[in-house]
């Protein structure tokens, strides 16, 4: 099925989930995730409307970076090792994956002047020990914590629910919508945390019902190619 289908679906899905929850589908952000397809099935989706990119390896989110450049907004998604910041600071627009002070640290030296680099804080909501990501009760002092890296714009939190049917997935979502709701109160300016990332694939109906402004969607808008 052409991407471009795909996505009509996921459209469709999307309005329903924002009529059930009163929520409306403009607030909703579709990041395709690119890492299982190649550049030209990444361009496939551009042309078909999508604005905001996914990948979750450097090397490979380099490679279409290359190619794509800023047709695209990029979002990087996975665990982030602090060597390879300098690699991709300038080039991407957002990190999902700010998830510990040694990473802040080196984003706040690597960024170029003047930019300010919008990131989520990943909370490991489930608390599974194989999941990274910041313990929810250390979310608050990490973010305030955050005001020493002036680099850093802390737009929301972000998290990755357990591999389970997605309407057990909910609890985490509102968890981590409860947090967010914690965090924006505290008027932040380092921290306007209004932005959830959260759902993908086989759970963002259930994401959205529970507050997402990001999903994060590869196979079933992209497809699998590797
Ligand atoms: C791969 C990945 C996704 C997308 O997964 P699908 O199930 O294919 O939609 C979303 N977020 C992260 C962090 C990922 O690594």
């Amino acid at each position: 099925m052409s991407v471009k289908d795909r996505l009509q679906e996921i459209q469709g899905l999307i309005e329903d989930a924002c009529a059930r929850a009163n929520r409306e589908s403009k607030d909703i952000n579709i990041v395709a995730v690119t890492k299982y397809v190649s550049i030209d099935r990444a361009s496939e989706a551009l042309n078909a409307g999508i604005v905001h990119i996914g990948e979750n390896r450097l090397e490979e989110g380099l490679n279409k970076w290359k190619a794509i450049g800023d047709k695209a907004v990029w979002h990087f998604i996975g665990n982030l090792q602090s060597r390879k910041v300098k690699d991709m600071i300038d080039k991407f627009d957002y990190i999902h994956s700010l998830d510990r002070k040694s990473l802040a640290k080196e984003i706040n030296k690597r960024a170029p002047v003047n930019k300010k680099m919008k990131c989520f804080v990943q909370v490991n909501v489930s608390g599974e020990e194989s999941k990274s990501g910041v313990e929810p009760e250390e979310v608050i002092p990490f973010i305030k914590d955050m005001a020493n890296y002036p680099a850093i714009e802390v737009v929301g939190l972000m998290t990755m629910a357990p591999f389970i049917e997605a309407e057990e997935v909910r609890p985490y979502f509102r968890r981590l919508r409860e947090l967010k709701e914690e965090v924006e109160s505290l008027q932040l300016s380092h921290a306007p945390c209004k932005e959830l990332s959260m759902g993908m694939s086989n759970d963002f109906v259930v994401a959205i019902e529970e507050g997402a402004t990001f999903v994060r969607i590869g196979s079933s808008l992209v497809g699998k190619e590797k």
